[in-house]
């Protein structure tokens, strides 16, 4: 593994893999392969899709061109932010509420079947503030969409129940329900538990092309062969768009680069370490299952680089030591970067692309793509049994409302106009 996939996969002495081994491209595997569903993308959204498929019986087959959990779903600080996410779409608000739930519920499972334990903690979220004026800013700009009401603690409940937190702090919403995990122990448990189930998964597959035809979807053609199947899903995150232009379907993807930093209080220190996420306006704070504390993330709008930049850490740090004074104390161990694949409206593709029969696309999920796993997979499960986007309520996730001729320049003038 290389150093940077080290820095960003966290730390590896927590991590149980599985029996299943993944395959890698060669020659036990070259030539024709078929399955009823191909996916393409090895992230927490393929992979979470593939568990899905393969629980329900379904013929399935990963391709992934590097490894499983190599993009963006290395890079994310793994929290399950379903309410403090604040979700201002009504769809997007429920279905984020019912990911984090699903997962919930699937976690034993998962975790027996993969061998992988997932990091889930349920601790809560603090969102604290310094002023009344924070609070009522904080109150007028957001809805009270909250599927569970935030506790509110004044200073002196503050200090009872995070000692940790600056003194200065004025009050802080509670929101006891919210959890998170280790990102790439999610998506390995996915993939596991798919493999376990009788899917198939295969890395380092070069050269990606869809194979299509007059009838739709026929497969894929790749470094290795060509791979046949009723249906193909595009699970490839920020390059989504790419595999859906070869066959003229305009989908943009926007990148939105964030890094990352992650720290360790030693034994002595460890009255100051956070135990709770703090998720302000300016940086979350994540306790881990693994021991280390992340704190995030920059957001760097139209960057695709991973490079760490000093001026991201230090500011990463400067909030993260004013939120958390005891935080001075505590040993740096690494930082790293991804980037989060948003989309122009802000929701992801998720459903079949009327103009090709068997095409489906899962991508754009920007930076709640590991909440939103679970819902994901459920979700296309569905749609490739049969269900529709109308029946499934999510018709504003559909690819086909971005694929029209008339919103693509529409959002071509807007991004030209921008640059300018
Ligand atoms: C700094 C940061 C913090 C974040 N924090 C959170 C958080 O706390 N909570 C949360 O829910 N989300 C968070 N996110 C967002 C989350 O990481 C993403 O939404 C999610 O990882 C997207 O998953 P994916 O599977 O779509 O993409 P990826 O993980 O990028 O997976 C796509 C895969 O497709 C493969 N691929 C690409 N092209 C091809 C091809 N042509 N052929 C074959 N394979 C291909 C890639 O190699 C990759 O492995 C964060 C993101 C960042 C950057």
């Amino acid at each position: 593994m290389s150093e940077e996939a080290k820095n960003r996969s966290g730390n590896r002495s927590n991590f149980h893999p599985g029996t299943v081994p993944m395959r890698k491209a060669g020659t036990e595997i070259r030539g024709k392969l078929h399955a009823e569903t191909i996916i393409v993308g090895g992230g927490v959204i393929g992979c979470a899709i593939a568990c899905e498929l393969a629980t329900r019986g379904h013929d399935v087959l990963l391709v992934e061109r590097a490894r499983i959990a190599g993009g963006t779903s290395s890079a994310a600080a793994g929290m399950l932010a379903a309410d403090s996410e604040e979700f201002t779409h009504a769809v997007m608000a429920k279905l984020a509420r019912q990911s984090k739930a699903l997962l919930h519920e699937q976690k034993e499972r998962i975790s027996s079947l993969s061998g992988v334990d997932m990091g889930l903690q349920q601790s809560g979220f603090i969102t604290p503030f310094r002023s009344y004026s924070e609070v009522s800013d904080y109150k007028n700009s957001r809805s009270s969409n909250f599927s569970e009401k935030p506790i509110w603690w004044d200073r002196v409940a503050v200090q009872q129940e995070a000692s940790w937190l600056n003194r200065n702090t004025y009050g802080a919403y509670y929101r006891p329900s919210e959890s998170e995990v280790l990102p790439v122990h999610l998506t390995q448990a996915y993939v596991r538990s798919a493999q376990a189930m009788g899917a198939r998964v295969v890395e380092g597959v070069q050269d990606v092309r869809l194979h299509t035809d007059f009838n739709g979807v026929q497969g894929i053609k790749t470094s290795i062969g060509t791979m046949t199947s009723k249906n193909v899903i595009v699970a490839t995150g920020l390059h989504g768009d790419e595999l859906m232009k070869q066959v003229d379907i305009g989908l943009p993807v926007l990148p939105v680069k964030g890094e990352i930093a992650a720290v360790q209080f030693s034994p002595h220190h460890v009255g100051f370490r956070p135990d709770k996420t703090v998720y302000a306006e300016d940086i979350y704070i994540v306790p881990k299952a693994n021991g280390e504390v992340w704190l995030g993330a920059t957001s760097l709008p139209g960057k695709t680089d991973t490079k760490v930049s000093v001026q991201g850490i230090q500011k990463l740090l400067t909030a993260a030591t004013s939120w958390v004074p005891g935080m001075k104390e505590a040993h740096f161990l690494r930082a790293w970067a991804g980037v989060r694949p948003s989309t122009p409206d802000g929701l992801p593709y998720i459903g079949a692309c009327d103009s090709i029969p068997g095409l489906f696309a899962a991508f754009g999920h920007y930076r709640n793509g590991i909440l939103l796993s679970a819902i994901t997979g459920s979700l296309m499960a569905d749609l490739i049994y049969g269900k529709t986007s109308e029946e499934l309520g999510i018709q504003d996730l559909s690819p086909n409302r971005m694929n029209r001729k008339e919103i693509l320049s529409e959002y071509h003038c807007q991004r030209t106009n921008h640059a300018n």
